[in-house]
């Protein structure tokens, strides 16, 4: 076999331990020669770290093997070839791809024999083990300088500039991010952004503002002078939010904030807000949370697919069956509700399953009634007050009257604000006669709008399931109980 000796020694190590690159090369030598090996190449490296895998005789090793000019690299010491096993397991890859065995001439390292095998996979397994006990290295020393509040080595953020390692604010930019926190209240991220980029502020990277860009800086506890850090796990190199926060104060004592604590936590309530509105997209479906399963009696929610034609199909799902799990309903195409919806408003005066608009019968008063009772409690109020002056009604009585009248009067008041609430009848009716002519030219906010002005809940009963096949059909829906917003 044609054999290799690789010897490294770094200074230190020769006068420590004495471990002299002759001392080494002798032992290899002895070595090759009881196995009958012959040494065709000695690579040696003096005064080289292990770590550095960068050593020139090393790398003039590997390009030999890649040459194939040998069958079997000899060392003294696994440590004297690398100091990882990382990069072992990278030179063990190339060696078996090269058809080249490995010997360390000390130790039980060796892929000249059966075992060899085993040697590499338990150093695959090692370099797993090492490759993630680095990341978590990296990662605790990130976390220990988060905790210590220390940036972990980020380039300056927006408003910022780093003098001698210090963050010292940009005068131009910090101007714009007390602009951008004092704004989001009332504009939004992307009319900000629109606004900066009108006045030809540009970003750090000297590009223009976007909505996410503008939130970035919103969502960055550095203006209020706190360091986050989101916590990470490490898993087969993938690392990933544990959803554990790490925010300490920034640790640096001239440290300047460009917003206040509780400019910074408005924001961050906002952007919550705004985030939770845009992403409800029930707002987009008419009949969400309106109508409700006739089987199990929870609500439809609206959900979409995109077709593979093209085009959208929208349809509305059963919290029974796809959140708890009690009711086997299908799916509802919205066009089959909408169909089933607008029909059954269709106003015929014959057919007695038009829903009746009862929501008035329990006491319809009209403004004029109302006018005429507040009239009748003012002259009350008059009347035993002049009693009570005149000495015609005790105190207690007259005390008694104006407690009736302040009760009534605040009955009155009630219905009043009532009133203003509901949607008048003549709204209902205008409404439904006009539903079905306007209902698709309205978009799907203003259909919800309206759906949900007037009803409060109707019930979907499923008369004929949808049929699958090369065209499948609406499934028939009936709509058996409506409730109206009172
Ligand atoms: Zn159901």
């Amino acid at each position: 076999m044609r054999c290799v000796i690789y010897r490294r020694v770094s200074t230190d190590m020769q006068r420590e331990e004495g471990f002299s690159l002759q001392a080494q090369k002798l032992r290899l030598e002895a070595y090759a020669q009881s196995q009958g090996w012959t040494i065709i190449e000695d690579y040696s490296d003096e005064g080289f770290s292990a770590k550095n895998i960068e050593r020139p005789a090393l790398q003039s090793m590997i390009s030999d093997m890649k040459q194939k000019k040998f069958d079997i690299i000899l060392v003294y010491r696994l440590d004297r070839f690398v100091r990882s096993v990382l990069d072992l397991h990278e030179l063990l890859i190339l060696m078996e791809q090269y058809d080249v065995k490995f010997k360390s001439a000390t130790e039980v390292f060796d892929t000249t024999s059966a075992t060899g095998r085993m040697f590499i996979t338990i150093i695959a397994t090692l370099a797993q083990w090492e490759r993630e006990t680095i990341a978590e290295r990296v990662f605790e020393s990130m976390l220990k300088r988060s905790e210590q509040g220390k940036r972990n080595g980020a380039p300056p953020p927006y408003g910022y500039d780093i003098i001698n390692g210090n963050l010292i604010p940009n005068i131009d930019e910090a101007k714009w991010v007390r602009y951008i926190f004092h704004r989001y209240p009332i504009n939004g991220s992307q009319n900000i952004a629109k606004q900066l980029n009108k006045k030809g502020v540009k970003t750090k990277k000297n590009e223009v503002w976007s909505d996410f860009s503008i939130r970035y800086i919103l969502r960055n506890p550095i203006y209020a002078g706190f360091v986050r850090w989101n916590h990470r796990t490490i898993t087969g190199g993938k690392s990933k939010y544990t959803g554990n926060e790490v925010i300490t104060k920034v640790d640096q004592d001239n440290f300047e904030p460009l917003v206040d604590q509780e400019t910074f936590a408005e924001a961050q309530k906002i952007m919550k807000e705004r985030s939770n509105i845009a992403f409800r997209s029930d707002n987009h479906y008419p009949f969400s949370g309106v109508a409700k399963c006739a089987n199990c009696g929870k609500p439809f929610t609206g959900a979409f697919k995109k077709r593979r034609k093209g085009g959208v199909y929208r349809f509305y799902k059963c919290a029974g069956r796809f959140k708890f799990g009690i009711c086997d309903i299908q799916t509802i195409a919205e066009e089959a509700i909408e169909k089933a919806l607008l029909d059954s408003l269709v106003i015929d005066n014959n057919d007695s399953s038009i829903p009746e608009v009862e929501l008035f019968q329990e006491e319809y008063i009209d403004e004029e009634e109302i006018h005429k009772r507040t009239q009748q409690l003012q002259i009350k109020k008059e009347r035993a007050e002049e009693l009570y002056i005149e000495g015609n009604i005790s105190k207690q009585r007259y005390q008694k009257i104006i407690e009736v009248v302040k009760d009534e009067e605040l009955e009155l008041t009630e219905i009043i604000q009532r009133k203003e609430e509901e949607v008048s009848q003549e709204e209902i009716e205008t409404f439904l006669l006009n539903l079905l002519d306007e209902w698709s030219q309205l978009d799907y906010a203003s259909q919800k709008h309206a759906i949900r002005s007037i009803f409060e809940s109707f019930t979907i009963e499923l008369v004929e399931p949808t049929k699958h096949g090369a065209t499948p059909t609406l499934p028939v829906v009936k709509i058996i109980d409506y409730q109206f917003k009172v």
